[in-house]
């Protein structure tokens, strides 16, 4: 396990991971969504909206999920350094409002699991009715937000390449593949036919499973939704470039999509 932000006891603080983005004149809004205690630690859902530039037409509304999985650094970091890059470059997000959610469950980050420390893991938890919090304060931005797009880093110990979930909207494999081919240049795919014990193409899973964080089950047009997983063994900074790269590019091809108004 890494240790990027450890207390003097080796132990994960997740407001530690979070200093960078809190600063003040900070060019994104940040919002505590909710807090709840496990015994007695306290715990907060923290999202952070960068708006760009604007666009051509309306606003596209994409929200970033990392973290879910305690265990799981590299998203994390990332959603992390995306935000500062957007900083320093707003063009990324021109046309674009960003919700990023960089720690989605920070009890199992500061555990080290994949579970958060109530032992449920909570991307199995959506829109099944969940009581615990983290899920309930997602699954209240998601239904109130209106996503046109969401995107969930993830980090998987069984692959040894780079592969994704593309769900949702008929479009999302238009997003997915250009993004899948650019992160390819930091880390390889995975083209095995099985990953994760799903059917898989040239590393394209288009199935879910239930209670995976995604858009709420009455939404209408569905927006694209991605699910990126970078190989866990590899090293930590070529799995948050990875992201980086994914997410860069999946944001460009959609902009690029909408604006030629094609109809997928
Ligand atoms: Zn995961």
């Amino acid at each position: 396990m890494t240790s990027s932000a450890s207390d003097k006891k080796g132990r994960k603080n997740y407001r530690k991971v979070l200093t960078p983005l809190q600063k003040a004149r900070a060019p994104w809004l940040a919002s505590t969504l909710g807090t709840w205690n496990v015994a007695a630690d306290s715990y907060a859902l923290e999202q952070f909206l960068f708006v760009g530039p604007r666009g051509g037409g309306d606003y596209l509304r994409v929200g970033i999920f990392a973290g879910v999985h305690g265990d799981e650094d590299a998203g994390v970091l990332a959603a992390v350094r995306f935000l500062e890059e957007l900083a320093r470059e707003p063009e990324l997000a021109r046309g674009y409002e960003l919700y990023v959610y960089p720690l989605c469950n920070p009890s199992g980050y500061e555990d080290g699991t994949r579970h958060s420390r109530s032992g449920r893991d909570l991307n199995r938890e959506f829109w099944q009715g969940s009581r615990e919090p983290e899920v309930q304060i997602l699954e209240r931005q998601i239904r109130t937000l209106r996503f046109d797009g969401l995107i969930s880093l993830h980090a998987d110990n069984e692959s040894r390449g780079l592969y994704a979930f593309a769900l949702g909207a008929q479009v999302t494999q238009y997003v997915v593949e250009p993004a899948l081919l650019a992160a390819e240049k930091v880390l390889p795919r995975n083209c095995e036919p099985t990953i994760d014990h799903f059917t898989a193409r040239n590393g394209l899973i288009r199935k879910g499973y239930p209670g995976m964080l995604c858009a709420a089950p009455e939404a209408r047009p569905r927006p694209f939704e991605i699910v990126f997983e970078t190989p866990h063994e590899a090293e930590l900074e070529a799995q948050i470039a990875a992201n980086l790269v994914f997410l860069r590019q999946a944001l460009e091809q959609y902009l690029q999509l909408q604006a030629v108004g094609q109809d997928l």
